[in-house]
């Protein structure tokens, strides 16, 4: 069938191209290299196989060679193959190569170009590579040359001489011989230049200097692979213009892991990408809707939903029935918190009561003391506490609980695992992440090294009692107050150093 040479893009996964992550979904075979985003086989299919071909940045891990073979082997079976490579293939990718010997075999291919690290780089550091008055032209080099040595590919004088910026690949090794060879073929040595370090992941780093400072500021700075150098008057733009700033993005350099169902991992774990963390998503949890009746809710004066599961769930149920939102018609609806109000919303509902803070059946309790009850429908998971029904029943109404779903455990892989035990935070959600998480990680939590987080007091107590003490709990129950307690937490360890 055919080989896909895809570029997956210099870091950012938001920097994929659609085209990107529908060959990967496809794909039955995907060689892939390391500097690709680390989200980006996410998308990729449960039985796809999945090489790794090391390369890029220093030691080889699979020779060049073997890659090739390996390509041209699986493209004359029936199988697509997806050769995911950093930035665009046909940047200093030897994309170039591959398809070379894939038509030489008489293999198809097709290339999937990517934004390629050399101008995204720099964009993220706000340097234009081409800008008017200051620069009309851009090259891209290969910075592995040695310019003192004389079989260097490279012409140096030409390319000191270049009317342009200069963009280098590969060249912190060699920063200090690529400034010097640059001045002695005659560019200014106060000609600014900059090192853009991780351009586009949420770490990135940019320091700056001339020519002639370029290489000691890097190298007092500890700048390592892989970044870029640029040389040119552009370099000066990027000062002004610098825009992926480290307070628009709190949590840079940090690896948080999301441990939530992964049908409701998107919406923390988006957010906390904004804020320059990189995600591990380690789903320990999965909603198991369960079958039953279509409950006749106008029976009740008082229907409860306790989550936006549990709302959706029962929705489904209605839908399916062939109702919809006015079976509740002349209900009162209460709703845990703002999460579970809002998925009312989307089905057109508008909840009557949703506690003012804590969102957790204590507080539901509390706001719906001044509500007259009779008879209650508490739809929910199967698994809950009994704090609202025990209460609602106290007050002498009749209470019927619908158990709408079951949270299971979702197996993690050996690599998620590790992930989550490395993560700088590790974020709970329910009881029931604190439960199946410890589980998938053989029970024992003294693995975790990062900080745990709880969105509320329940889910603090599930932690308590396998023997973990939360470094952070959530003031306010929901998302928001969640990523608000752990941008706090992480601030307050920032100043305290
Ligand atoms: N095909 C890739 C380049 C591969 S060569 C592309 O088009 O971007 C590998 C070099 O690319 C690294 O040594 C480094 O110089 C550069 N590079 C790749 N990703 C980078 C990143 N996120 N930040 C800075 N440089 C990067």
């Amino acid at each position: 069938m055919t080989v896909y040479l895809v570029g997956a893009g210099p870091g950012d996964p938001g920097l994929m191209t659609t085209r990107a992550l529908e060959l990967i979904a496809a794909a039955d075979v995907i060689v892939y290299d390391r500097l690709i985003p680390a989200s980006a086989l996410q998308g990729a299919r449960e039985d796809a196989e999945l090489i790794y071909a090391g390369k890029e940045g220093g030691g080889e891990w699979m020779p060049q060679a073997e890659i090739t073979r390996l390509l041209v082997d699986r493209g004359m079976s029936r199988v697509s193959v997806v050769r995911l490579k950093g930035g665009d293939p046909f940047v200093f990718g030897r994309g170039g190569e591959e398809a070379e010997a894939l038509r030489e075999a008489g293999v198809a291919f097709e290339v999937v170009p990517g934004v390629t690290a050399g101008v995204a780089g720099p964009a993220y550091a706000g340097i234009p590579v081409t800008h008017r008055g200051a620069a009309s032209a851009v090259a891209f080099v290969t910075g592995h040359e040695d310019p003192s040595k004389d079989e260097s590919a490279i012409d140096w004088r030409a390319l000191a001489a270049f009317p342009g910026t200069l963009v280098f690949y590969m060249g912190v090794r060699q920063l200090r011989a690529i400034a010097d060879g640059l001045i002695a073929c005659g560019r200014e040595p106060s000609e600014p230049a900059a090192v853009v370090e991780r351009g586009t992941l949420p770490d990135q780093r940019v320091v700056t200097g001339t020519l002639e400072t370029i290489a000691s500021v890097a190298a007092s700075e500890g700048v390592r692979a892989p970044a870029l150098v640029v040389v040119g008057s552009v370099v000066e733009v990027g000062e002004r213009l610098a825009w992926f700033s480290s307070e628009a993005r709190p949590l840079a350099g940090l690896a948080v892991a999301v441990t939530r169902a992964r049908a409701q991992a998107s919406a923390l774990a988006d957010r906390l990408r904004e804020l320059g963390a990189a995600v591990v998503e380690a789903p320990a949890i999965r909603i198991v809707p369960l079958d039953g009746a279509t409950p006749d809710l106008r029976r009740y004066d008082l229907v409860c939903l306790t989550s936006p599961n549990g709302v959706r769930l029962l929705f489904d149920r209605l839908l399916g029935a062939g109702l919809d939102a006015r079976a509740l018609a002349g209900v009162r609806v209460a709703a845990i918190g703002p999460g579970t109000a809002a998925a009312l919303r989307s089905y057109g509902v508008v909840a009557d009561v949703v506690p003012p803070e804590r969102f957790v059946a204590e507080g539901l309790v509390e706001a719906l003391a001044p509500v007259p009850v009779t008879r209650a429908l508490i739809a929910r998971a199967a698994e809950a506490r009994d704090v609202l029904v025990d209460a609602l029943r106290g007050r002498g109404a009749d209470v019927d609980v619908l158990a709408l779903y079951e949270t299971v455990a979702e197996p993690l892989s050996e690599a998620q695992v590790r992930a989550v035990a490395a993560a700088d935070y590790v974020t709970f959600t329910s009881s029931s992440t604190v439960r199946f998480l410890l589980q998938s990680l053989g029970a024992d939590g003294a693995v975790l090294r990062g900080r745990l987080v709880s969105i509320g007091p329940v889910t603090s107590e599930a932690l308590r009692e396998r023997g973990l003490e939360p470094d952070v709990e959530a003031g306010r129950h929901d998302i928001d107050g969640l990523v608000e307690a752990l941008v706090a937490d992480h601030a307050g360890r920032n100043r305290e150093g």
